[in-house]
C-alpha cells in the first residue's frame, strides 16, 4: 500500500491523480490533499477519499474547509500556509508526494518532500526550472525518488534503458526529441498575436491544462521550461534537446540512439497515462484512458518551431545557457507576464516583451541555496510590475 499526498489536488493533474487513484483502492491511500482557495472543490475531494491532513494555502478558504469538515461529521485535520504544505509533503507516514502545485509557489513543498527522501512524482516544472541544480542535489542527499509527470519526460523517462542512471552517453544516447504541440497560434497570421484573447489562448486543440501552462504552452514557453526541465532531470546538455512541433499531441518524445534507432513514447494525449505510470512504477496499472486508435489517428506530422512566432522558446534556451540565477529569472517574468495577459493587463504580444526586458534588466548571479533561488525570484518579479507600470 502507497501512502500519499498530493500537493496541488484542486488542480487539473490534481483531479486526474485522484481519478487514477480511486481506481485501485487496495493499492493507494491518501494521507494529504492541497489546495488554494477552491473549497468546494476540495470538500468534495475529503468526502470521497477522507484524508487525514487537508490544507489550504489561504487562511481565510481553511477556516471555510474546516466549518464544511466539521459539518459532515469528518475527522481531518486541517491548516494553512506554505508551513503546512511542507509539514504535509515530508509526513512520516507518507511515501509518495504528487508535486502539482502551479508556479514558484510548489518550490518550498516540493523541496521539503525530495528532502524528506519521498518518491516525488515531479508535474511541477517551475522547480526545476528556478532551482535545478539545487534541487537535484537536495534529490540526491535526501534519497529521494524522482519520476516525472510531464508528458514529454515521462515518455522519455520510459524511452531510456532501466539502466540510466543519469549518463546518456553511457546508455548510448545520441540526442532528446522533444514534441510540442505547437499550441493553438501555430497557424495563426502574426499580425493577429497582438490582439488575441486569454479565452484563445487557452483553448488548447488537444489538452486540457490549467491556465498557466494553457498560455504557456499559446507562446511555447511551456517547451522552453521543458528543455531546461529535461536537461536537469537526465543530465542532457542542451545541444542535445531538439524541440519538435507534432500537433497531433499522439507521440509525446523521443530518444536517439547511436546506431539510429528512435524510440518513442505514443498514447492518447491524456495525464492519466504518465500518472498512472509514475503511481505503478515499476508496475502498469490501469488508469482509465481509452486505446489509442492508430486508424483515426491516421497520420503524424512533424515540423521546426519558428523563432519569430516563438521568441520565448529562445529566451529559455538562453537562460538556460546564462545558468545560475537567469532560469529563475525567466520563470518569475513569465509568472507575471501571463498573470498580466490574463487579468487583461497587456496583449499576449508583450509576454515576451515583458521576459526579455527584465533578463536584461536584472544582473545574473551564481545561487547556492534556495532562499539565493527566491531573491532572484522576487526581483525579477518586481522589474517585471515596474516594466507593466511603464506599458499602460
Ligand atoms: P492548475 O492551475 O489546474 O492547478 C494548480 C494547483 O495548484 C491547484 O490545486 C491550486 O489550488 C494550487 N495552487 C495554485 N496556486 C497556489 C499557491 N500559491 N500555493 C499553493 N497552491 C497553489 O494547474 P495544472 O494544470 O494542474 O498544473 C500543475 C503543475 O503541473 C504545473 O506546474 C504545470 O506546469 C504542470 N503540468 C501540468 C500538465 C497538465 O496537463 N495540466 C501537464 C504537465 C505539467
Ligand atoms: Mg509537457
Amino acid at each position: 500500500m502507497r501512502h500519499l499526498t498530493i500537493l496541488g489536488s484542486t488542480g487539473t493533474i490534481g483531479v486526474n491523480t485522484l481519478d487514477v487513484v480511486v481506481r485501485h483502492p487496495g493499492r493507494f491511500r491518501v494521507a494529504a490533499l492541497t489546495g488554494h482557495r477552491n473549497v468546494e472543490r476540495m470538500l468534495e475531494q475529503c468526502r470521497l477519499v477522507r484524508p487525514e491532513h487537508a490544507v489550504m494555502l489561504d487562511a481565510t478558504s481553511a477556516e471555510q474547509l474546516r466549518s464544511g469538515i466539521r459539518a459532515e461529521g469528518l475527522a481531518i485535520e486541517v491548516g494553512c500556509g506554505v508551513e503546512s504544505l511542507e509539514k504535509v509533503a515530508s509526513l512520516p507516514e507518507v511515501d509518495t508526494v504528487m508535486a502539482a502545485i502551479v508556479g514558484a509557489a510548489g518550490i518550498r513543498p516540493t523541496f521539503a518532500a525530495a528532502a524528506a527522501g519521498k518518491r516525488v512524482l515531479l508535474a511541477n516544472k517551475e522547480t526545476m526550472v528556478m532551482a535545478g541544480r539545487i534541487f537535484m542535489d537536495v534529490v540526491r542527499r535526501g534519497r529521494a525518488t524522482l519520476l516525472p509527470i510531464d508528458s514529454e519526460h515521462n515518455a522519455i523517462f520510459q524511452s531510456l534503458p532501466q539502466s540510466f542512471r543519469g549518463d546518456l552517453e553511457a546508455v548510448g544516447v545520441r540526442r532528446i526529441l522533444l514534441t510540442a504541440s505547437g499550441g493553438p497560434f501555430r497557424r495563426l497570421a502574426l499580425e493577429a498575436l497582438e490582439a488575441v484573447t486569454p479565452g484563445q489562448a487557452c483553448a488548447h486543440p488537444n489538452w486540457v491544462m490549467g491556465q498557466k501552462i494553457s498560455v504557456d504552452s499559446a507562446t511555447m514557453m511551456n517547451k522552453g521550461l521543458e528543455v531546461i526541465e529535461a536537461h536537469w532531470l537526465f543530465d542532457a546538455a542542451p545541444e542535445k534537446i531538439q524541440v519538435v512541433i507534432h500537433p497531433q499531441s499522439i507521440i509525446h518524445s523521443m530518444v536517439e540512439y547511436v546506431d539510429g534507432s528512435v524510440l518513442a513514447q505514443l498514447g492518447n494525449p491524456d495525464m492519466r497515462t504518465p500518472i498512472a505510470h509514475a503511481l505503478g512504477f515499476p508496475e502498469r496499472i490501469e488508469a482509465g484512458v481509452a486505446s489509442l486508435d492508430m486508424f483515426k489517428v491516421a497520420r503524424l506530422d512533424f515540423e521546426a518551431p519558428d523563432p519569430g512566432r516563438f521568441p520565448c522558446l529562445g529566451l529559455a534556451y538562453e537562460a538556460l545557457a546564462i545558468g545560475g540565477s537567469a532560469p529563475a529569472t525567466l520563470n518569475a517574468a513569465n509568472e507575471v507576464a501571463v498573470e498580466s495577459f490574463l487579468g487583461g493587463r497587456m496583449p499576449f504580444t508583450a509576454i515576451p516583451a515583458m521576459i526579455e526586458h527584465v533578463m536584461g534588466a536584472t544582473g545574473h548571479d551564481a545561487v547556492t541555496t534556495l532562499d539565493d533561488v527566491l531573491a532572484a525570484d522576487g526581483t525579477a518579479r518586481q522589474a517585471a510590475h515596474e516594466w507593466l507600470a511603464c506599458l499602460v
